[in-house]
């Protein structure tokens, strides 16, 4: 056998799944036709920026990553949603999440993509049993019993005991193995940029909510001396390619109105970037020696820092029955373990987190007023305030934590 796991997909789910399978002491090969850009002003480097919720960073430790992580990390202490959906944008409902509620330690901690991909592809350089071959994609996958047959654009072909998906929402793996997925679309679009503003950000993460979806400003380290944030703006489809294109003065002028000026002028700080927003999920998680994991398995819209959280955790329950059965990796029975034990929960999360898209979406003025008072009468209730910020700490798997 050439490799105990081939991992398909180089983004940060990828990289991660190498690392820490690579750690644990398998032999991993992980693949992506994309060299990954590790600077920030770089052409294609992904600017969308990942709070990683507080159970992360157990995993980040145990894959090598949260030392080099760690002093890059801005930590996320409060959380703040804020309906703006009056006749002006300004502020009529805000809610406050304090992690001190609940723990010493924050809600979890934010990062640029572009620094993950540099700090994760240094700690693969680092791992002997780990090779990582950027520029080459995985095009076909041929499977028997006891193992998987992987096709690679350089013509050759890979064997291993386990492949695992981790390339992306239109997964190659997936649509060889012959699964299929489960597409929503909100006709949406997020724009994620950085801005500078001269009211510092207090390690608080703010959601603001009028129309067309979600604006959030999420803490970063300060940038050419300046408090610095990352925002990810979601807007109708059309209304989001208009903003993409406004010049940066008239920009800056729509996004800080848009933020309720609530951290002073905003800057744009660096180029904007555009997403298409669906929710998805597969029709399950494995084939025979196939496992698929985070957007390969789901995607939702960027709202409560789920996406790359429930990543994690598929790669949780993944290195779990890795390590409690190294003999048995990729046999039939832990892979239907694996599906058995995230496909309900996944799939209570994507239909939460749509959920709450549609309601931030809304743009009718009475259901505005209507949201409004929903946020006012459920944050005000204390236990549910307390069961939502837990939720949104990953500790129970239910419907809803997105919200918090
Ligand atoms: C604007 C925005 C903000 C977000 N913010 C957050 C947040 O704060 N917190 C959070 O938890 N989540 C967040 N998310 C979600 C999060 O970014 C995604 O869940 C996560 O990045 C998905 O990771 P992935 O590795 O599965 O997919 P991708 O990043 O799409 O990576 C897939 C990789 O597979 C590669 N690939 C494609 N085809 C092949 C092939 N044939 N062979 C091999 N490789 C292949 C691609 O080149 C790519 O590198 C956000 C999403 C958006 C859109």
């Amino acid at each position: 056998m050439d490799h105990d796991i081939i991992v398909t997909g180089g983004g940060i789910a990828g990289l991660t799944a190498a690392a820490a399978f690579g750690t644990a002491g398998f032999s991993v090969l992980c693949v992506d036709p994309a060299p990954p850009v590790t600077v920030r002003d770089a052409e294609g480097s992904d600017l969308r920026t990942t709070a990683f919720l507080q159970p992360a960073r157990a995993l980040l430790d145990r894959a090598g990553l949260w030392e080099r992580l760690a002093p890059h990390a801005m930590p996320l202490q409060v959380m703040r949603i804020m309906d703006a959906g009056g006749e002006v944008a300004e502020p009529r409902v805000t809610r406050d999440f304090d992690a001190a509620d609940l723990s010493d330690a924050p809600f979890g901690w934010n990062l640029p993509n572009w620094l993950l991909r540099r700090e994760m592809t240094g700690r693969l350089d680092e791992l002997p049993n780990v090779v990582f071959r950027p520029g080459v994609a995985a095009t076909g996958l041929f499977t028997r019993s006891s193992e998987a047959r992987v096709r690679l654009s350089d013509g050759t072909t890979a064997r291993a005991r386990l492949v695992v998906a981790a390339d992306g929402r239109n997964s190659a793996m997936r649509n060889a193995a012959g699964i299929g997925a489960r597409t929503t679309r909100f006709g949406q679009k997020a724009l994620a940029f950085a801005v500078t503003h001269p009211i510092p950000h207090e390690n608080v993460s703010t959601e603001i909510h009028r129309t067309g979806g979600p604006f959030t400003l999420v803490p970063l380290p300060d940038w050419d001396g300046r408090p610095s944030s990352a925002v990810v703006w979601m807007e109708e489809g059309p209304e989001a390619m208009r903003l993409l294109n406004l010049p940066v003065e008239a920009f800056e002028a729509e996004m800080s109105a848009r933020s309720t000026h609530l951290l002073g002028p905003l800057t744009l700080a660096s180029r904007r970037t555009i997403w298409p927003i669906i929710s998805q999920i597969a029709e399950r998680f494995w084939s025979e020696r196939l496992a698929l994991m985070a957007e390969a398995a789901h995607v939702v819209p960027p709202i409560g820092a789920q996406g790359l959280n429930m990543s994690l955790a598929d790669l949780r329950v993944l290195l779990e029955l890795a390590e409690g059965a190294p003999d048995r990796l990729g046999e039939a029975d832990l892979l239907q373990a694996y599906h058995r034990r995230r496909y309900a929960e996944v799939a209570a999360r994507v239909a939460g987190v749509s959920m709450l898209n549609r309601v931030s979406m809304q743009s009718a003025r009475p259901l505005r007023d209507a949201r409004a008072a929903g946020i006012q009468a459920l944050y005000s209730a204390a236990p549910v305030r307390k069961a939502l910020m837990q939720l949104g700490l990953g500790a129970r798997g239910t419907r809803g934590s997105g919200t918090a």
